[in-house]
């Protein structure tokens, strides 16, 4: 019969670890049991965001059993090893395949023959080389034009975008020296989303491209891809030597807006959106750690030769696009089992079922009588409010954020963009997981949360 302490030692309870601290600055001197590290460590996460209630984040807090399995058993693969790992790679290629199709590629164009993509860590790595290609064709095309691109005097490539843009454009612009020409939100308009004409206006020989943001994170408000592209056009045709192309950011939408009704043409279906890029990890409903870029075609102006990397596959080679090498490929696999678990008729009712939510919240929030909606869920799924200008409270929308955590719920508040920055809001981000009793949970949370607040500040 074992020994009663050894019995202990399996487990964390009367451990001796379970009454210390755990380590900090410096590793342990002994190893301990892994039944008491897992346990401990479990303990040490115990008040991070509850799935449910985190209504912060974009990311998927949730996948199914059956991916969760899939995913643990793949987690040992490296996504970059394609001759190790064949069936990954063809995963990857199926899964870009099937997203430039859902963004309006027609079906008789195929994968790496027409056009080109690949999965990257997130929409920032995604980003990045959404940008790069657009600087490398534009060094390509200004060399051919006799512009000294080395004269960063008077040829200092630009970019142009709104200024609601997500913090990786200002990485994009700082590591690769691009000029970012902002288009100002404007103050006191309900101008939330790029201004056309002024984005227009900002064009020159030295402009790599527009990036239009369809899906803004702070405000869930989306810039106006198809008029963009109409102006676009008309640049172009002027300017035949020099054309400028669209990068789309769809971070989130561009899982979101090809499964509901009521978005205008914002994908490949416009003649100048040349590359897209989409987080995998936010309504892809994979875990964290996988986004996608897809350009439109596979030449060298979409994707110049110099982003192409040469990697070993099945005895011959394939490009390698990524700017990240070792990851595993879990996050692939889990994207495919998504796409052909859900299939279009799933991710429909999926995302159907999102926009209701979303809908049905800022009901909520307006019933309250305190609120005004910046959106209110009918279009994206985000809900942004202020307090309204002609009601008398004495807290706001920080000290709301702390009332509703008392219950759990991440809700934060914080100021909008540059240019609108004088304004606070808070922000529901409502995700795949967040089924119609989950938000009247909320809503019964929230009006007590308000009571709490008009009795603590009154
Ligand atoms: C989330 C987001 C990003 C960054 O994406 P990650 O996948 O977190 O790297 C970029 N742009 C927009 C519009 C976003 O919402």
């Amino acid at each position: 019969m074992a020994d009663i302490n050894d019995a202990l030692e399996q487990n964390w309870l009367g451990s001796v670890e379970s009454g210390e601290h755990l380590p900090e600055e410096e590793m342990p001197e002994k190893a301990m049991n892994p039944n008491v590290a897992e346990q401990l460590i479990q303990h040490f996460r115990l008040n991070e965001a509850k799935a449910n209630q985190n209504l912060a984040t974009f990311c998927s807090t949730q996948m199914e059993p059956q991916a969760d399995k899939l995913m643990a058993s793949a987690m040992n693969t490296n996504a970059i090893d394609k001759s190790e790992y064949p069936k990954t790679a063809a995963m990857e290629d199926r899964c870009a395949a099937m997203i430039g199709h859902m963004w309006g590629i027609p079906e008789d164009e195929k994968f790496r023959k027409d056009f080109i993509g690949t999965s990257t860590v997130g929409s920032s790595e995604a980003c990045m080389l959404g940008g790069l290609s657009m600087l490398f064709s534009w060094k390509h095309r200004a060399k051919a034009n006799g512009i000294d691109i080395d004269d960063l005097h008077n040829h200092k490539p630009n970019m142009i975008i709104g200024s609601g843009y997500q913090v990786v454009w200002e990485k994009f612009c700082t590591y690769w020296n691009v000029e970012m020409r902002q288009v100002k939100l404007e103050h006191g308009t309900n101008e939330s989303s790029l201004n056309i004409e002024k984005a227009m206006s900002l064009v020159d020989e030295n402009t790599i491209g527009i990036v239009a943001v369809f899906g803004i994170t702070f405000t869930g408000e989306i810039d106006d891809v198809q008029a963009l592209d109409a102006e676009v056009t008309k640049y172009n045709e002027a300017h035949k030597d020099m054309p400028i192309k669209i990068h789309v950011d769809a971070a989130y939408n561009g899982f979101f807006a090809p499964w509901v009704d009521g978005f205008k043409p914002w994908d490949f279906r416009l003649k100048n959106v040349a590359s897209i890029n989409v987080s995998g990890h936010k309504y892809g409903m994979v875990y964290p750690g996988l986004g996608w870029t897809i350009w439109r075609k596979n030449d060298y102006e979409h994707l110049p030769k110099e982003m192409r990397f040469s990697v070993p596959y099945l005895g011959g080679s394939v490009d390698s696009i990524a700017i990240n090498f070792s990851h595993s490929g879990a996050h692939i696999v889990g994207q495919y089992y998504n796409l052909i678990r859900f299939g279009k008729e799933g991710f429909r009712a999926v995302m159907e079922n999102v926009r209701k939510v979303s809908t049905h919240i800022s009901e909520v929030l307006k019933a309250t009588g305190y609120f005004e909606m910046i959106t209110d869920g009918s279009l994206l799924p985000i809900n942004t409010w202020k307090l309204r200008d002609d009601v008398d409270v004495k807290w706001n929308l920080y000290d709301m954020e702390d009332a509703l955590r008392s219950y759990g719920w991440q809700v934060p508040a914080y100021p909008l963009p540059k240019d609108r920055d004088d304004e606070t809001v808070e922000r529901i981000v409502v995700r795949p997981g967040m089924s119609m009793t989950i938000a009247d949970d909320f809503a019964e949370d929230l009006n007590q949360a308000i009571d709490d607040l008009n009795k603590k500040f009154n």
